[in-house]
């Protein structure tokens, strides 16, 4: 067992068990650990604070398992952690048949997203210490969840910073032939071996069905639309006309596989294949105005080095949206840029109304989903940010 001591007052944040230390804070390890082994974590004094993952490659050089010198971290551990976890999910009492059932740092499991859609569990080990033991994590996933198969998809970018390779396919069990779930009544279709992340944005489950109710009789944009969460939602909802717009072809060949799947009106869908920024600016000059508005842009912030770049960016899109809004209508804008904090979203939204001169006030907040829990220890995992504008008549 190697041991990492940091450097005198570096201890703080792990008092607080915030999960990460970063490579700055560390004043000496003891031998060369390898990427993933559990390491014993102690302040300048010898003090013992923790029980980490050794992250060699990365500045995120350390991220705690757990804070409790007396429990081991083995199989028993993450057997634990998982059940945990999966029993917070049925506490509560989510709609549908798909739910994220790890978020990372959130869940005390730093670094392993896994989401269910159905029958199939969908794994993400993105940095070292899930890596390490990612053959415990898949036989305890089949385990507990009694899933069909486990699906991994750690082919996010991040892997990179962990000197990680990308990788993805069946680790267990055996897919069936389509992946679909329900989410309030609505079927989707989700491409778990080709789609983006895990296949689908489950965070943002709860704000479709709001949209969905906010949707009767209105002509909606839903900018950003991926396999057409929104859109069949307002659809569904009643909307009079859904116009959608992805850059991304086979999200837009997805999307309109759901809307056949739930047999929403064809005639009120338009499925744009476009850049927003671009299109935003073509449907203002062919003079088309909307009730509601949906913005869902991909992380422009990544971290907080992308923020100035970032705000141009939201700035931007709001700023269009705001015009094709009729005077009395309603803008759904999100960010879910974890170095976006939702005070500076809010200012940059303010620039938007005034230069769009264009008087808006927020009637409603967002957050990602009730199974995308924020450790009160871990802020940064509170990534997901919405606001409802209204734009004032
Ligand atoms: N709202 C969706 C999720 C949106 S994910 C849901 O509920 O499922 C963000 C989407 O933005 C992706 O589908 C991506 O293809 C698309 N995208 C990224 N940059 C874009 C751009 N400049 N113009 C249009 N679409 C873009």
């Amino acid at each position: 067992m190697h041991t990492v001591q940091l450097k005198p007052g570096r201890e703080k944040s792990a008092l607080h068990r915030h999960p990460w230390l970063f490579s700055g804070g560390i004043a000496q390890v003891d031998g060369e650990p390898e990427a993933g082994a559990t390491v014993r974590v102690v302040a300048h004094d010898g003090r013992f604070l923790g029980w980490a993952a050794y992250s060699p490659a990365s500045q995120i050089r350390i991220r705690f398992w757990g804070f409790d010198e007396g429990e081991a971290i083995d199989r028993a551990f993450f057997r634990r952690r998982l059940q945990r976890a999966l029993a917070s999910r049925s506490q509560l009492a989510l709609a549908g048949n798909a739910a994220r059932i790890v978020h990372a740092e959130s869940d005390g499991l730093p670094g392993l997203v896994v989401d269910r859609y159905g029958d199939v569990v969908v794994a993400q080990f993105l940095s070292a210490g899930p890596e390490a033991w990612r053959e415990v994590i898949v036989d305890e996933l089949m385990d507990l969840t009694g899933a069909a198969a486990v699906f991994e998809r750690s082919d996010a970018d991040v892997r990179e910073l962990e000197g990680l390779a990308p990788r993805a396919g069946l680790i267990a069990g055996k897919l069936p032939e389509e992946v679909d779930i329900e989410e309030y009544g609505i079927r989707y279709r989700v491409d778990i071996e080709a789609g983006q992340k895990t296949g689908f944005y489950l965070d943002q489950r709860a704000n479709r069905r709001r949209i969905g109710e906010l949707a009767t009789g209105a002509d909606v944009l839903n900018c950003f639309c991926y396999t057409g969460g929104f859109s069949l939602a307002a659809l569904r909802g009643g909307a009079r006309s859904v116009v959608s717009v992805d850059s991304s072809a086979e999200a837009l060949a997805a999307a309109r596989v759901n809307a056949a799947l739930n047999e929403v009106d064809g005639e009120r869908a338009e499925w744009v294949e476009a850049d927003v920024f671009q299109y935003l600016r073509k449907l203002r000059d062919m003079g088309r105005q909307f009730d509601l508005i949906v913005l869902d842009p991909p992380k422009f912030a990544p971290t907080a080095q992308h923020v100035e770049r970032a705000a141009r960016a939201y700035k931007d899109i709001n700023l269009w949206a705001l015009r094709l809004l009729k005077p009395g209508g309603l803008l759904a804008t999100f960010t879910c840029s974890g170095g976006m904090s939702a005070d500076l979203f809010q200012k940059i939204l303010a620039g938007s109304a005034w230069d769009a001169h264009a008087e808006a006030q927020i009637v409603e907040r967002f957050s990602a989903d009730v199974d995308h829990p924020v450790s009160l220890n871990f802020p940064e995992g509170d990534y997901l940010k919405g606001l409802l504008l209204r734009k004032v008549a």
